[in-house]
């Protein structure tokens, strides 16, 4: 395919909109004598007329080279060696141009007996690093000095189209890299585009595929896809498709309670307020922790059964994605104190107010109810209290129901007169 070279004339692409940071990185490149380029995502998104989420360079020097040109930079990655230029805000990644793995000799290519791309640091020329790319629309170059696209792969025209397709055979492409497949659901999901059908044939086996997927990576890829402000547009895509099992397999497709979870991520997204992977675990493996307290009430008390549901909930969840512990943790907390929510003590409801997690608790139980796995008048109770001062909430406390108080008092004798 020959190149489509686009002038300033002929792209909507203005320099103005490129990050100064990604500007200063190729230039610097440039004045060195180097070829660089902006590429993938932001190129992508600036031709959409969006605002790029960060903007990543390729140029022809190795990633050493621009070790010594820039000050504060740090080689980072071993199955994909890029530099990261990093300015007081921000991280500018500058990879070197790579082959495509065919492209390469037998001897340089590192791939694993399933055809499972392990290593990919053979270093090419410019329309070489194109060809290695996963879709044509992230394969777009844009030379800011001279203000021009650079178009190896056909990308323009499935920008055009609003369709995801591979640089090459999807199943191919697929076989090197699972993700590739997460990253398509990203994409689809993100610009509301359109999967080449041809990626739809082979989204069975690259599902199955995804095992062999480092948990690690499978965790950064999980939260692109249900933390970068999408996540209602993904869930949907994910829940029925055969990713959904290669995730998550101890969750429900059928799933009010993700489906609010992921609007309330968006939304909280939108609003700039906080969000933490640990709350979409927490959602996400609600019903495999109850599950589990059910098949271990009859050998333990309720409360021991609670403790090892979370943990074997967790353990068997991070077979797959590994979960980082502040948010095994975080899923964990979240979780014990449900029940401390729904069968209020007296006395522990000051103390459960002031726990740091009891915010996040209290918004899991909202959407619990909101999903009929909870009772609504329970979530309301919780809603009042919080606005109360210390007189107001020991009124409430005082309406308890009866039985909730004096099955506190029993406890607590029977305790005193057994220690
Ligand atoms: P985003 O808007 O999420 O940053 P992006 O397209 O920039 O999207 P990145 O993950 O930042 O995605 O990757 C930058 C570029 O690197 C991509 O556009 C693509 O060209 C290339 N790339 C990334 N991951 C892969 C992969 N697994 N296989 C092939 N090329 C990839
Ligand atoms: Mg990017």
């Amino acid at each position: 395919m020959p190149v489509t070279r686009l002038d300033a004339s002929q792209h909507s692409v203005t320099r103005d909109r490129v990050d100064a940071n990604a500007l200063d990185v190729v230039t610097t490149l440039k004045e060195a004598g180097y070829e660089a380029l902006l590429v993938g995502g932001c190129v992508r998104d600036l031709l959409l007329g969006a605002t790029p989420k960060d903007f990543d360079v390729a140029t022809n020097a190795t990633p050493e080279d621009v070790r010594k040109l820039f000050r504060r930079t740090r080689l980072v990655g071993r199955r994909f060696r890029i530099a990261h230029v990093r300015y007081e805000r921000d991280i500018i990644e500058v990879s070197t141009f790579r082959k495509s793995s065919s492209q390469l000799e037998e001897g340089d290519r590192h791939a694993n007996a399933d055809g499972m791309i392990l290593r990919d640091n053979v270093y090419g020329t410019l329309d070489e690093d194109a060809f290695r790319r996963d879709f044509t629309i992230n394969a777009l170059y844009y030379d800011p000095q001279e203000e021009e696209i650079l178009d190896f792969v056909g990308g323009l025209d499935d920008l055009d189209e609003r369709v995801l397709r591979f640089i090459g055979d999807s199943r191919e492409r697929l076989q090197e890299d699972p993700v590739r497949l997460l990253r398509a659901i990203r994409f689809q999901a993100k610009l509301g585009f359109s999967l080449d059908q041809s990626i739809l044939d082979a989204a069975n086996l690259a599902s199955e595929r995804l095992a062999a997927v480092p948990p690690a990576r499978l965790f950064d890829e999980f939260t692109k896809l249900f933390l970068s402000g999408f996540a209602t547009e993904a869930w949907s895509l994910v829940k029925d498709s055969p990713v959904r099992g290669s995730l998550f397999p101890a969750t429900p497709a059928q799933n009010r309670f993700a489906e609010l979870a992921m609007i309330n991520t968006d939304q909280r997204i939108d609003e700039g307020r906080p969000i933490t992977p640990g709350f979409l675990i927490a959602v996400l493996l609600w019903h495999d922790f109850e599950a589990r307290i059910h098949d271990l009430e009859t050998h333990h008390n309720l409360n021991d059964a609670r403790l090892a549901a979370a943990q074997e909930t967790l353990l068997s969840q991070r077979e797959v994605i590994a979960i980082p512990r502040r948010y095994s943790q975080f899923a964990n907390e979240v979780w014990l104190l449900q029940s401390r929510l729904e069968h209020r003590r007296g006395r522990q409801i000051k103390r459960i107010l002031s726990h740091p997690r009891f915010r996040a608790a209290y918004d899991f139980l909202l959407l619990r109810a909101e999903s009929e796995l909870a009772d609504p008048e329970l979530a309301r109770w919780w809603t009042r209290i919080q606005d109360l001062d210390s007189e107001g909430v020991q009124g409430m406390i005082d309406t308890l129901p009866r039985d909730a108080r004096r099955k506190r008092r029993r406890r607590r004798r029977r305790s005193k007169s057994t220690s």
